[in-house]
């Protein structure tokens, strides 16, 4: 198997090269750039399977650059793990909000960084190998953009198989519904959260008929996921 690329996002060249070393030493391919310009270009050359992104950076914070990467198609699918030294609940939320896929509060262990690397490209869904995906007999297509139970073709709206996709190419996560305005609707600013309520009660009643209703799931407090376990 191909060594998974990495690219350090960091402005502090001995914490920089301290995570680099370590990685390097379990076996990633590691590039580094020390402000988001240079990660953008490193991006397109390197095509990494997962970013570390410090928050404090010089010429852009590490949140923005991630809320623009997660805009972005071509770049929506790298995970982002964000770098801080802000331990406080609310950047925590801030950073899962912003569309990080995990964070890790600075001072950290090498071993806990590795840990959370591990963790987040086993549930990364490699770009372009999800056309067709199938949950509990529920099968979507993406390059015909049809929704199936059986041989019975499940009719959506535009949102509602937007929403239904990304379910269930991320499935067993919770999602707030500030995450999933950033990455089904694009971060569109204008658009309240409630609506995602809505979006998701007219998927509900579309899977009714054929009772996999139950797949997408009310987390009190803290938002939706797709998951086939009970609740
Ligand atoms: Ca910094």
């Amino acid at each position: 198997m191909a060594a998974k690329r990495i690219l350090i996002v960091e402005d502090e060249k001995p914490i920089r090269d301290m995570i680099a070393f370590g990685l390097r030493r379990a076996g990633y391919q590691v590039s580094e750039a020390e402000d988001c310009r240079e990660a953008r270009a490193q991006i397109v050359d390197l095509r990494p399977d997962l970013m570390l992104v410090d928050w404090m950076l010089p010429d852009m914070s590490g949140l923005e650059l991630t809320r623009s990467l997660k805009r972005v198609k071509d770049t929506r699918e790298i995970p982002v793990i964000m770098l801080t030294a802000k331990a406080e609940e609310q950047d925590k939320v801030g950073a899962l909000e912003g569309g990080a896929d995990d964070y890790v509060t600075k001072p950290f262990s090498p071993r806990e960084l590795q840990a959370r690397i591990q963790a987040v490209l086993r549930r990364a869904i490699p770009v372009g190998s999800a056309d067709v995906v199938e949950v509990n007999g529920l099968r979507l297509d993406d390059s015909s953009h049809r929704v199936s139970s059986g041989d019975q073709e499940i009719s959506l709206g535009p949102t509602e198989y937007r929403l239904l996709h990304f379910f269930m190419t991320h499935p067993e996560r919770v999602f707030s519904r500030g995450q999933l305005l950033d990455r089904v609707w694009g971060g569109n600013s204008y658009v309240e959260e409630r609506t995602v309520d809505v979006h998701i009660r007219r998927l509900r009643k579309a899977l009714e008929p054929y009772s996999l209703e139950s797949l997408v799931q009310t987390v009190r407090g803290s938002g939706y996921r797709f998951s086939t376990r009970e609740t």
